[in-house]
């Protein structure tokens, strides 16, 4: 066996590994048990890491782990798991890097909760209706209830000018 050949079939061990690692503290600190999540290694990208908090599945980049294998065992990997287990324990209205998260990444894993912008969760995108008033360059990102709301006739003002916002016909995704 050739260095490269041993190289790639190691390479899911060890994060596999670290993944077992990083639940087994979590259950030591909570004194409960966690389901473990489905690990796959079909990232490519800029990610190194995602978490799917729903589907309870991690996914991991392995050209990201071949180029930096110590910080990602170390960063990368507790990182991920402590957004599912953040999920587990705490539901699905935290914020990905709330302190939830950081009280698991510090408590559990003793670890500065960096939120890399390559360590991004994948969540749900939520539609937003970009209503405008008089004033330049104001902007109202209504949610889809609030924008319902007003195809029924609700009215809002903006409390500058005393227009009534009306919808400019963007939306974008938050
Ligand atoms: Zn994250
Ligand atoms: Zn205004």
């Amino acid at each position: 066996m050739g260095p490269h050949s041993s190289a790639a079939t190691a390479m899911p061990e060890h994060i596999q590994a670290r993944v077992e690692a990083c639940y087994q503290q979590a259950e030591a600190f909570f004194k409960r048990s966690f389901q473990r999540a489905e690990v796959s290694f079909k990232l490519r990208g800029q990610k190194a890491g995602v978490a799917h908090l729903t589907e309870n599945k991690l996914r991991f980049n392995p050209q990201l782990y071949r180029e930096n294998r110590e910080d990602f065992l170390r960063q990368t990997v507790p990182h991920e798991v402590a957004h599912l287990i953040a999920h587990q324990l705490f539901g699905p209205r935290i914020q990905p890097h709330g302190e939830e998260w950081q009280l698991i990444m510090r408590g559990v894993y003793e670890l500065p909760p960096n939120r890399c912008h390559s360590y991004e969760v994948q969540r749900r995108q939520v539609s937003r209706f970009i209503y405008r008033c008089g004033c330049p360059e104001a902007e109202f990102p209504f949610s889809s209830q609030r924008h319902t709301l007003v195809g029924k006739g609700r009215r809002y003002y903006c409390r500058r000018c005393k227009v009534t916002l009306r919808f400019s016909g963007e939306q974008r995704l938050e």
